[in-house]
């Protein structure tokens, strides 16, 4: 077998230490990709798969992209999971002995992209690294796009409890790579999770990779370690240690935009688990996951990439601590007094690009001058909004201002250095402002006159020589000559030194010629080279400010989500809640955050809340369907949420006792992946709530124990009521909504129970939803109204009425009129001629106790009887 070429050596010698990556070669313009690389990325990107000779008989499979836009082929392959690494010639072909030198220089990696293009600028991109024992784990989560790093210890009983606190955590920051020990994969349905949940990478580090974890993380955060509670978190330090790793081996450089860890527990914040997010639609719908129609949707109008990540954390993080509460409810109240003042502030905030971002590829050396440029715009709106923020009188709109650094010597230095409009390559020069350099501002002298030296020099010579149409030419292979026609070949004078003869002249060199031709050619070159170490200069003088930088744009972004509650407040009339620790929930004419922006202008009928922690604190509610139970728990859920967020609530009054979670078993979940049924998934979120839940807790359940049959859906009902209304067991606040009119009793049979119901008005036989919650249980289902309102036929719904009425007053239940198998009764004393399914059609009647049944049950068993007579 023939040799393979020296190329193709060095391609495997590179493609051997990078093995589970697409290798991006560069080759001139391109990168090239071969052999199963090629094929794959041909496929993936649909390129044209060509060959190159490799030496040997076969050519090598072959596809390639130009480098200038390969970006978007990159991203494209990321998206899809694929690791890419990025192959560059680290030396000069110009200057290269032999074969031009090749490295790889980061690995780009789902959760390792730093490239605007392909990062959504309102979401962090996070990569997590989890580290599981025997019943806790370490886990963190990095953004390196931003340089935020957040690191928390899981402490379950057992491997179950740590399993649903993992897949929470993920869930809460929805990495787009997770690497984790072996044995973090004995979580039995956690790899599952990560694929169908999460569709993220997910890489098992060896344990031999890890080993050196504990050190790693002493030497990135040396001297901050100590004031970090980590070292006594063993799983916690290698978690961390381990993505640093990772990240060592991916980036190669810019580590150091990690610079701090922020270690949280549970503790700080509200319990928020998966469901309890999914279920209050808080950052995405849960049918279409859409931002319209989230919370999300209606507080976000914040203007900077920040300020759009930020209050998405804030949302899914409320907090626990009155004092910190208070804080942001005094700066967003100031915020809401003068519309003028937000305008101005919000017209700064407009002009400011993504800091964090924009930093993160100056720190790691990508960013190009355009890019200097754009955080030197962002910069320059710094001072105004400082000065803006100078009369601030509330205690954390002066802490913004004071981290506000109005970072003018880096705005001056960039705006010194770089010109107005700089190319995007930073290898071309014309990126440095004429007169920040002498010697580059000679280079560029040098070379702009050039030409006018050249004919000098012509001018000169010719006179010397007296030869008149003495000329200078240039061209690539011998750069400047003079060029002397045959006739005067015996008037060239000795110094001239002869380099070619074509047929009618000849053509020198002088040693004043060469020296010219080096000044104008070096010039060039030269200036783009001093250029690129200028540009690199004030690359790294900038990415030295890096502190300064991110603490001005953490303040930024707090602003501008203190300005879109404000803004939002002000907009939807919110009033400013009392919070406190007393434990009430009393709200005046309070409305859905939500459902009052999506009715299209039709009025959403306000209403009151009273929940304690005495004889208020479950309140069952009653209603036909679509009457607004669930609007209304859920409407209690989100102004307590936003409440403990700084915001202000819709609601004309309100007070709220903190809640320290909220829990909510909402409607049929949509976990047919699972494999589990709807009731068994109902009844696991209900043991979980019922195991998860305190005193201080907010649950919201909404027609618990439906997806089982009557009886047993009843009795589930009532004992988890009383479970958690009991103040021996739970006693935690709780609404309650349900079908099953029976649970009314509670009321009067355990204390802190309290009715409610929906009122809607009966006018014949349609009925109007007043959306007014009144005390006491309703007392109509109203299921057939409703099922004519819904358009289900007049045949249907008349007959429904008519099996209800004799259901209601204990009559076996007539066949239906008309229905081809109808008989008519027979005399009395005569052998009843019905047919078989008449019989069973009287069976099944009789067997039926329509007092437990729900509307929809109703319904369904009527179909089912009407078809069993119709057919
Ligand atoms: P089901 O028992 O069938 O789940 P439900 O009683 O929970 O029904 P919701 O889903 O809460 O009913 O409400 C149905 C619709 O009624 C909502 O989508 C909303 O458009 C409207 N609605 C609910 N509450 C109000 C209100 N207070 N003001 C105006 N419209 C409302």
């Amino acid at each position: 077998m023939a040799d393979l070429s020296p190329m193709m050596r060095q391609y495997f010698e590179i493609k051997e230490q990078n093995p589970d990556t697409l290798l991006f070669f560069r080759l001139g313009d391109f990168y090239e990709m071969f052999f199963e690389d090629a094929k794959l990325a041909s496929k993936e990107l649909e390129l044209t798969l060509t060959g190159r000779d490799c030496g040997q008989e076969e050519r090598a499979p072959m596809c390639g992209v130009p480098f200038h836009s390969a970006e978007s082929y990159i991203a494209r392959l990321v998206a899809k999971g694929y690791k890419v690494a990025i192959c560059e010639q680290v030396e000069d072909p110009a200057i290269a002995k032999g074969l031009v030198k090749r490295a790889v220089i980061r690995v780009i990696t789902p959760g390792t992209v730093m490239e605007s293009s392909m990062l959504d600028e309102s979401r962090n991109n996070f990569i997590c690294s989890l580290f599981s024992g025997e019943n806790s784990a370490g886990i963190c989560f990095a953004d390196i796009s931003t340089g935020e790093l957040r690191a928390t210890e899981l402490a379950g009983g057992s491997a179950q409890e740590l399993e649903a606190q993992v897949k929470n955590e993920l869930a809460r920051f929805c990495p787009r790579e997770i690497l984790l020990n072996p044995q973090a994969l004995a979580l039995t349905g956690l790899a599952k999770f990560i694929k169908d949940k999460l569709s993220a990478s997910l890489e098992c580090i060896p344990e031999e990779e890890t080993r050196g974890a504990g050190k790693v993380l002493e030497n990135h955060f040396a001297p901050a370690l100590d004031e970090l509670d980590i070292s006594e978190r063993p799983l916690v330090v290698s978690a961390v240690g381990c993505l640093l790793i990772y990240l060592k081996k991916t980036q190669r450089t810019g580590l150091e935009r990690l610079n701090s860890i922020e270690m949280y527990f549970g503790s700080q914040f509200m319990g928020l688990d998966l469901s309890a997010r999914r279920n209050l639609e808080l950052l995405e719908t849960m049918r279409t996951k859409s931002k319209r129609g989230s919370l999300l949707w209606v507080l976000d109008k914040t203007k900077t990439a920040m300020g759009k990540r930020l209050i998405r954390v804030w949302i899914e993080r409320p907090l626990l601590n009155p004092a910190q509460i208070l804080r942001r409810q005094n700066a967003v109240e100031e915020l809401t007094l003068d519309g003028m003042f937000r305008e101005s502030i919000t017209e700064q905030l407009t002009g400011i690009h993504d800091l964090e971002r924009l930093m993160t590829r100056i720190v790691y050396g990508t960013a190009n001058a355009r890019e200097l440029r754009s955080l030197c715009g962002a910069l320059s709106r710094l001072p105004a909004l400082k000065q803006l923020l100078d009369g601030m009188r509330s205690n954390l709109l002066q802490d913004l201002r004071q981290k506000i650094d109005p970072l003018e010597d880096v705005c001056a230095l960039i705006e010194e250095a770089i010109v107005d409009e700089p190319p995007f390559s930073i290898r071309e020069g014309g990126m440095i402002r004429p007169g920040y350099h002498e010697e580059l501002d000679a280079f560029r002298t040098d070379m702009g006159s050039g030409k006018e030296y050249i004919a000098r020099l012509e001018a000169e010579e010719r006179e010397k020589t007296g030869i008149p149409k003495l000329k200078i030419g240039y061209n690539r292979v011998f750069g400047y000559y003079i060029e002397v026609s045959n006739s005067y070949r015996d008037k060239v004078p000795e110094g001239y030194i002869r380099k070619q003869t074509l047929t009618n002249c000849e053509r020198f060199i002088t040693p004043d010629l060469k020296q010219l031709e080096g000044r104008i050619l070096g010039a060039q070159e030269k200036s783009v080279q001093l250029e690129g170490q200028l540009f690199e200069t004030v690359r790294t003088q900038v990415a030295e400010q890096l502190s300064r930088v991110q603490m001005t744009a953490s303040a930024v972004a707090q602003l501008d989500v203190l300005i879109s509650f404000a803004a939002v407040s002000v907009a939807n009339g919110y009033h400013r809640p009392e919070v406190n620790l007393g434990g009430k929930i009393l709200l005046k004419e309070s409305r859905h955050p939500v459902v009052e922006q999506l009715l299209d202008g039709a009025p959403f009928v306000p209403n009151d809340v009273e929940l304690d922690r005495n004889e208020n604190r479950v309140a069952i509610i009653t209603g036909p369907n679509m009457a607004g139970k669930s609007t209304y728990m859920r409407q209690i859920a989100l102004i307590v949420l936003m409440a403990q967020i700084g915001c202000f609530v819709p609601a004309e009054t309100a007070e709220i006792g903190i809640v320290d979670s909220i829990f909510t078993r909402v409607g049929a979940s949509d976990d047919m992946a699972s494999g589990q049924s709807t009731f068994m998934v109902e009844m696991t979120e209900v043991a979980e709530i019922l195991k998860n839940a305190t005193s201080h807790s907010l649950l919201v359940l909404d027609e618990i124990g439906r997806g089982t049959s009557t009886f047993d859906g009843m009795s589930i009902a009532r004992a988890v009521l009383e479970h958690v209304a009991d103040k021996r067991s739970l006693g935690a606040k709780a609404l309650f909504a349900t079908h099953y009119h029976e649970l009314t009793v509670l009321e009067d049979l355990v204390s802190g129970v309290k009715n409610y119901n929906i009122a809607v008005k009966k006018r014949g036989d349609d009925i109007t939803f007043l959306r007014r919650i009144v005390r006491g249980g309703a007392d109509d289902s109203f299921g057939i109204e409703v099922a004519k309102l819904a358009g289900v036929p007049n045949k249907v719904v008349t007959r429904a009425k008519q099996v209800l009425h004799e259901l209601e007053h204990g009559q076996p239940v007539t066949a239906a009129k008309g229905s081809a198998k109808h008989v008519p009764a027979e005399p009395e004393g005569q052998m009843a001629l019905v047919s078989p399914k008449e019989s069973e059609l009287v069976t099944r009647l009789k067997q039926l106790d329509v007092n437990t049944l729900t509307p929809i049950e109703c319904m369904n068993t009527l179909f089912e009887l009407c078809r069993m007579v119709q057919d």
